[in-house]
């Protein structure tokens, strides 16, 4: 995964929009977007490119840009989602995103062990995570109804993971996972629906820009 030298409040502030990268301080007054609102950064950030409404293949990039910082993957994996999306019978674009929702560090973020996807991966690349009691490190992995994930044993008294966990049981977990709080468990209960992803998604923009 590449990595980005600035800090990730600018990706928010460059697409717009929270995109929910910096864990706990997303929900905090802290967060720079409810300080300053969506003023983009840089010195000229609110005279420049922002005075003018993007449209067509300038608003079709941004929603692709967007989401791919969301899920913080590159163009070369965002596309071979597409290219999957667009072979399964049903919707491309809401394929598209519960290929993306079904990764394993972000059903680890959803299941309540991060504050962020970000967190989420470190998890899972530095072996802490196991699906169906067995250690599986690859970020990409997709994850099926019936499918549990847990915390190592050693790595769930991490202060990190516990204090996600307890605030991910207060902020609330969505329907295709179900947390067992007493042994730390996420069960995938089924596969996500659109209605379980973040609404101020527009998937059809990237279809149409993928489609040219
Ligand atoms: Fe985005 Fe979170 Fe930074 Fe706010 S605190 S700008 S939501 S990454």
């Amino acid at each position: 995964m590449a990595r980005y030298r600035d800090a990730v409040c600018r990706l928010c502030r460059r697409e717009g929009a929270k995109l929910f990268l910096k864990g706990d301080r997303c929900y905090k007054p802290s967060c720079p977007i409810e300080k300053r609102g969506t003023q983009p950064p840089g010195q000229h950030g609110n005279s420049m490119r922002r005075g003018k409404a993007l449209a067509g293949y300038g608003q079709q990039l941004r929603e692709k840009q967007k989401v791919k910082r969301i899920y913080f993957i590159l163009e070369g994996q965002f596309r071979n989602y597409f290219e999957r999306a667009r072979k399964f019978k049903g919707i491309t674009g809401v394929a598209l995103l519960a290929f993306l929702e079904r990764r394993l560090d972000n059903a680890v973020y959803r299941s309540g062990f991060s504050t962020s996807r970000r967190q989420a991966r470190q998890l899972v690349n530095h072996g802490h995570v196991l699906v169906n009691d067995r250690k599986v490190d690859i970020p990409s992995f997709q994850v099926k109804p019936g499918d549990v994930i847990s915390i190592k044993e050693g790595s769930r008294k991490n202060v990190h993971v516990e204090g996600a966990w307890q605030t991910a049981a207060g902020r609330g977990r969505p329907a295709w996972i179900s947390a067992s709080g007493g042994d730390m468990t996420a069960t995938i209960s089924a596969l996500p629906t659109r209605e379980d992803i973040d609404r101020s998604i527009n998937e059809q923009l990237i279809v149409e820009l993928y489609s040219k």
